[in-house]
């Protein structure tokens, strides 16, 4: 293996520039000439491929968002499109990719490298913390402390005017950031989608908390959560509990950007490294994750959106801690 490519593809996630940068620089330390693509495997397409060198990533390990930029590309699910991919990666003699981001891309990498003799290395970029084969994903930890620091503001001004909050964090079908953001925050309640909450229980302690002059409620909402999101929620506690002054605030995009926390970094440099070592070691076609602090492959076909259990006590400490 001489030449080997990095991209960044679906969603952005705070951190890949630091697993970029690892990437780059351990190619370049194995004496292996490392290549950018922009804008995920749309520059595969479009042949949008240049050199890299060590000060190409400098200065880039604390940004967020992506240097590589990224993209969906609806052309490379299908053969010919893929095809095309190839005879560019082929141009620059490219023997290897690596893939930083999430499992629609390494459904991607796995069609590709099966198809033609191009080995992938994925490395799992979402703040959602969805993949299979890892117990963190990069940027869920940058993504997380985001939506503390502003669940911690909304709880001062909540304070100020005795006020209840519904707040939506972002995760799509998989709730850990509301899980993570709510026990943080001291959340009362944390809706996500893989535990049903009736409302109506709520709604029940929300008055039983008035009458006992409970002053500051907070309520953590995933996005994905089947009572419909944050709106739905403080629609419903507003018409079931007047008395109570509900705002509800859906912290959105915030989430994603910024700088990446200093567990994102590593664990983005460590993936990056483990990346090349594995292409080295013609380890192939597998997700680098981590799984009890130790480096962990997992097929591509295999490094799908995956629920991981939720221990049922966290519910018991979330409630028992707001009481
Ligand atoms: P995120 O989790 O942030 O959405 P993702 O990697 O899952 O990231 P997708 O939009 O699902 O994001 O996939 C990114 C790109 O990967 C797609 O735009 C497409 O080019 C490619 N891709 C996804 N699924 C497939 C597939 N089944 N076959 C071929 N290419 C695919």
């Amino acid at each position: 293996m001489k030449n080997i490519a990095v991209l960044t593809s679906g969603g952005d996630a705070p951190g890949m520039n630091a697993a970029v940068r690892a990437v780059v620089r351990t190619g370049i330390y194995h004496q292996l000439n490392v290549f950018g693509i922009m804008y995920g495997y749309r520059g595969m397409l479009k042949n949008e491929i240049f050199p890299m060198e060590s000060k190409s990533v400098a200065n880039i390990i604390q940004r967020g968002g992506t240097i590589l930029k990224t993209a969906r590309c609806k052309e490379f699910y299908e053969y010919e499109g893929r095809k095309l991919a190839y005879e560019n990666l082929k141009k620059h003699n490219i023997d290897g990719v690596v893939v930083i981001g999430g499992d629609g891309s390494f459904n991607g990498a796995q069609k590709f490298s099966q198809e033609f003799d191009i080995p992938c290395i994925g490395l799992p970029g979402t703040i959602d913390k969805d993949i299979a084969g890892t117990d963190y994903t990069i940027g869920f930890d940058t993504a997380v402390n985001t939506a503390i620091e502003a669940i911690d503001k909304i709880r001062d001004t909540a304070d100020a005017h005795d006020r209840l909050f519904v707040i939506e964090v972002m995760g799509r079908d998989a709730g850990y950031i509301a899980l993570h953001s709510g026990i943080a925050t001291g959340a009362e309640h944390i809706l996500m989608p893989e535990r049903k909450t009736e409302l109506n229980e709520i709604v029940e302690e929300l008055q039983a908390n008035e009458r006992r002059k409970k002053l500051v409620n907070l309520i953590v909402v995933a996005e994905g959560d089947e009572n419909g999101g944050a709106n739905e929620v403080g629609r419903i506690i507003k018409e079931r509990c007047p008395q109570l002054d509900t705002r509800v605030c859906i912290l959105g995009h915030i989430q994603r950007g910024g700088a990446p926390s200093c567990t994102d970094r590593i664990l983005a440099s460590r993936m990056g490294y483990a990346a090349v070592d594995a292409l080295l070691e013609g380890i192939h076609n597998v997700m680098i994750g981590v799984v009890n602090d130790k480096i962990h492959y997992t097929p591509l076909d295999k490094a799908v959106k995956a629920k991981q259990e939720i221990d049922p006590e966290w519910f018991k400490i979330v409630k028992i801690l707001a009481s």
